[in-house]
């Protein structure tokens, strides 16, 4: 398999117990042949409250890192094999142009409940936490934004546009009570929130991965296979969402494959990695193909290179004491208010018996 392969595979063999690797679904296949487990953000932070191992290596991006830090027990730490693997989307709500957004929108004083997605940093969790609010997963924003249109005037969904959109027609919420912000001129367009004004505003994020899937593309395999089935992740734009059979979390997409009846096609719109596994997964029994190949760069940044020497840092660090420049450290201000947000979302969901 290669020096590098085995090198890793020596490294987990003799930290055994002491270390997880996880990866991200949308990992390349030679990051995760060396993972402990594989999931979605939401599965792996799971993962991580019922760990015992002191060290976690988070294959995967940055924000992912930092949930799973926040999440982790005492005397454990975690690891990012590449610092710098940002997902852009997270990084389209900055932190500090959010609070002016906020205080621009109460100023004729009324009151904006932050919903965050997941996929934003800790500073932007710390900031809705503080103003009451929490974090979905595309699995529970239904429940989630439900919750929140009946906590104040109005909701701010960030950073995805789509995701809230998509959202918001699930719950039948008319199209005159969306509005997506002009962030520009660093929140000095945004007009405050009257009783009038629709009860939720979208961030103007997006996935750059996801915003790819078009309806052009669906209307070209439903041609090309007929009685295809097409399912799409909730982040796509709303249009493609609509022309798709289902759209689903990435958990949802990958137990809509395992249900399928010997013989169908499924045309998946998301991340190339994971499509090219499950289409592995299931060949001979269902033909799986993507909508089109589409790879998220930042998540490709993590490399079985990165790996190697991020398992390399561990064994020097325990040499001579000191701290791996991989750790991912949390600022102490932010996390408490960061963990209002899950704690406000675990309850809301207990709440809902999911
Ligand atoms: Fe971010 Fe999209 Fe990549 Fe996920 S697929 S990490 S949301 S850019």
């Amino acid at each position: 398999m290669g020096a590098l392969f085995d090198s890793i595979e020596a490294h987990r063999r003799r930290m055994g117990s002491g270390l997880t690797v996880m990866g991200h679904h949308y990992q390349e296949n030679e990051v995760i042949r060396h993972t402990d487990f594989q999931g979605d953000s939401l599965e792996l932070s799971r993962k991580i409250a019922v760990l015992s191992s002191p060290h976690i290596v988070f294959c995967g991006v940055y924000f992912m890192a930092e949930s799973a830090a926040l999440l982790a027990g005492e005397g454990q730490r975690v690891y990012l094999p590449e610092p710098s693997a940002e997902c852009s989307m997270a990084l389209m709500s900055p932190p500090l142009l959010l609070e002016t957004v906020l205080d621009r929108l109460e100023s004729a004083g009324c009151q904006i409940i932050p919903l965050a997605y997941v996929n934003s940093t800790l500073a932007v969790k710390a900031c809705v936490g503080r103003r009451g609010g929490a974090v979905c997963t595309s699995a529970n924003a239904k429940i989630m934004l439900e919750w929140a249109l009946r906590q104040g005037d109005a909701v701010l969904f960030l950073p995805d546009r789509h995701l809230g959109n998509n959202t918001a027609t699930l719950l039948g919420l008319p199209e005159k009570e969306r509005l997506v912000l002009d962030i520009r001129d660093e929140g000095g367009r945004i007009e405050p929130v009257r009783a009038e004004s629709p009860h939720l505003l979208l961030w103007p994020g997006f996935c750059s991965i996801h915003t790819r899937f078009v309806p052009r593309q669906i209307e070209r395999v439903r041609t090309e296979y007929p009685g295809i089935q097409v399912i799409v992740h909730p982040e796509c734009p709303p249009e493609t969402v609509n022309a798709a059979d289902f759209a689903g979390s990435t958990s949802a997409i990958i137990h809509y494959a395992d249900a399928l009846p010997e013989g169908a096609t499924l045309a998946i719109g998301t991340e190339i990695n994971l499509v090219q596994r499950l289409a592995e997964r299931h060949k001979g029994r269902v033909r799986i193909l993507p909508l089109v190949e589409s790879a998220c760069t930042h998540m490709a940044q993590t490399t079985e290179e990165r790996l190697a020497a991020t398992l390399d840092s561990l064994v020097s660090c325990e040499a001579d004491g000191s701290e791996s420049p991989f750790m991912v450290r949390i600022p102490d201000a932010l996390k408490a208010p960061a963990e209002e947000t899950l704690i406000r979302m675990l309850a809301v969901c207990r709440q809902a018996g999911v």
